[in-house]
């Protein structure tokens, strides 16, 4: 946990957001500001700053975000038409929280290259 960062204050429930999913090593929240009809953040409780900080034991935690995108995509029927899961790492590729976290993306065509 770390004190200033703003997805470990929602992990703590010290700032509201708008849930789609919660268990004891994840949470998942709609992004504040959404760039398409479903932009969900999932993060893990464990405050980690970046994927440049990833340790080997961090394997199995940052795998079952992928598992997890993939059933939250399931479940709002963007699975089978497609989606996007991304991680932004450091500020040259948009990082702006400092908290490891995967943008799960879908509901409209996804172009490619993002930019
Ligand atoms: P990134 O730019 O990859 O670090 O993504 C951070 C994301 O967090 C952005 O898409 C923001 O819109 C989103 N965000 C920032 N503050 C909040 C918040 N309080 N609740 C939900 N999403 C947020
Ligand atoms: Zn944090």
């Amino acid at each position: 946990m770390s004190a200033d960062c703003l997805f470990c204050k929602i992990v703590r429930g010290e700032i509201p957001a708008k849930l789609a999913y919660q268990d004891e090593d994840y949470v998942a929240f709609h992004d504040i500001n959404p760039q398409a009809p479903t932009h969900i953040l999932i993060i893990p409780r464990k405050h980690i700053r970046t994927l440049n900080d990833l340790e080997p034991d961090d394997a199995q935690l940052v795998g079952g975000m992928l598992l997890l995108a993939g059933r939250l995509a399931a479940e709002r029927g963007i699975a089978a038409p497609g989606y996007r899961a991304v991680f932004n790492c450091n500020a040259g590729a948009g990082q702006s929280v400092w908290h490891v976290h995967l943008h799960l993306l879908g509901g409209r065509p996804l172009h490619w290259p993002p930019g």
